[in-house]
Parts: C-alpha cells; sequence; structure tokens
C-alpha cells in the first residue's frame, strides 16, 4: 500500500501511474487517483492492478494536481467501492489513505449519524468528518486539524479540496510520509523511490504534523498551528 502526489505544471496522472507502479512492491489489491482540474476533481479507481487502473483513467482529463493511492484492504472487500480516493457526500473533499483508523465506529455514531457511506472502510469517515466541519463553517486547515485529532490509529493521508486547486493538504501518524521539493513543483510519497526520477531532496514528516503542500511552498505545522521548520535530507539512489 502507498500514496503518492503532485502539484505543480505538468499534467499529473502519468507522474501518479509511474509513482505507484514504483510502490506495487508494498503489496495492493486495488488502486486509484484523483485529479484536480478546471471543472473540480476527478476520479479513478479501481480494483487490481496499476495496469487495470490505467485502463480506466481517462486520457482527456488533465490536471497539475493530484494524489494516487494503492490499497491493501484492511476495512472492507477489495472492491471498486472501497477503493480510495474516497470522497466526502458533496465531492468537495477527496481524500486518500493508508493505515487503520480504530475508532472509526465511534466517530461515525458520534458526529456522522445520517451521513450516508459510499463504502465500507475504517478510511471514508475522516473525509465525511472534515467535510461536516467544513459545512459548519470552519476553514479547510482547521477543519483536517480537527478530525485528526479525533483519530486514533494509524495514518498516511493526503487530501484535495475541489475550491482550492494549488494545494495538497498532508499528515502522517504512525505511517510513512514524505515531501519531495522540486522547481515549481512539490511531491508527496510513502517511499522516495516513487518519485527519484524528479528529484531527490525530501523532508520528513513526523507524527501529528500537518502540511501544506502547494507547488511553490511547503508548510508544515504541528495541528495547534505552530510552524514547524525542516531541512530537507537527500534520497540515495540505490537501484
Ligand atoms: N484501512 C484502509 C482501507 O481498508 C486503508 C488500507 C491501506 O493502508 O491501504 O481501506
Amino acid at each position: 500500500c502507498g500514496i503518492v502526489g503532485y502539484i505543480g505544471e505538468n499534467d499529473s496522472k502519468e507522474i501518479l501511474l509511474k509513482g505507484l507502479e514504483r510502490l506495487e512492491y508494498r503489496g495492493y489489491d486495488s488502486a486509484g487517483i484523483a485529479v484536480r482540474n478546471g471543472s473540480g476533481v476527478k476520479v479513478f479507481k479501481e480494483k487490481g492492478r496499476i495496469a487495470d487502473l490505467r485502463g480506466v483513467v481517462d486520457e482527456e482529463v488533465m490536471g497539475s494536481t493530484g494524489i494516487g493511492h494503492t490499497r491493501w484492504a484492511t476495512h472492507g472487500k477489495p472492491t471498486r467501492a472501497n477503493a480510495h480516493p474516497h470522497q466526502n457526500t458533496s465531492d468537495r473533499f477527496t481524500l486518500v489513505h493508508n493505515g487503520v483508523i480504530e475508532n472509526y465506529h465511534h466517530i461515525q455514531r458520534d458526529y456522522l449519524a445520517g451521513v450516508e457511506m459510499e463504502s465500507d472502510t475504517d478510511t471514508e469517515i475522516i473525509v465525511q468528518l472534515i467535510g461536516k466541519f467544513v459545512e459548519e463553517g470552519q476553514s479547510t486547515q482547521d477543519a483536517f486539524s480537527k478530525a485528526l485529532t479525533l483519530l486514533k490509529g494509524s495514518y498516511a493521508i493526503a487530501l484535495l479540496d475541489a475550491e482550492e486547486e494549488q494545494t495538497i493538504f498532508v499528515a502522517k501518524n504512525k505511517s510513512p510520509l514524505l515531501v519531495g521539493l522540486g522547481e515549481d513543483f512539490n511531491v508527496i510519497a510513502s517511499d522516495a523511490m516513487a518519485m527519484l526520477q524528479l528529484t531527490d531532496q525530501f523532508v520528513e514528516l513526523m507524527d501529528k504534523e500537518i502540511v501544506i503542500v502547494r507547488k511553490d511552498s511547503v508548510d508544515i505545522l504541528t495541528l495547534d498551528g505552530q510552524s514547524v521548520s525542516r531541512m530537507p535530507f537527500t534520497a540515495e539512489i540505490d537501484m
């Protein structure tokens, strides 16, 4: 299972698909990508291999912001509906997640009564929760931080907001996730190997930080909003 993301000036689809292929060694049962273009966020996902996912990706859809995921099912069968990315009911938010949310039943009961779920995953409650907090008037960043403080378990997460074209929101807890730095682009990946063809400069993320990735900036914050500075490291090319 793995996560990739790209934000820059080029079309993201092939970068995401190639990145996911480089993460295939981690094992997975389904895969998906989401691409932000002028008219919103478009999701493509499929059970099976990356080759199967390629078969459902619409070549006409272009977008220079995107996220991708390979899933190793823990909650819910390996089906297309349970594959990531997942969206909230309004489709404004699109999210990929690796890990396990241990208290998803409690969150569903306490915060999401009446929200119809489209999947059997533990993941979907995260994106529905963010959507709900934003509907209640919070900013996306505050809603994301608040949702993270409620989660128990492990996660690497990437989130797109259809109303904020130039941003990927990222966080992790007990699951790996790196941000890769480029010129006029930035990337995210579970393993530097997925993006080494684009950059060898990576920033490590610590548990319970939130990271706001744009094509020309990476802002790391603690969950209570304190800014963090961290130098990148050079990833070794090991082939
Ligand atoms: N627990 C999530 C699911 O079953 C994510 C699994 C993963 O890490 O790929 O959908």
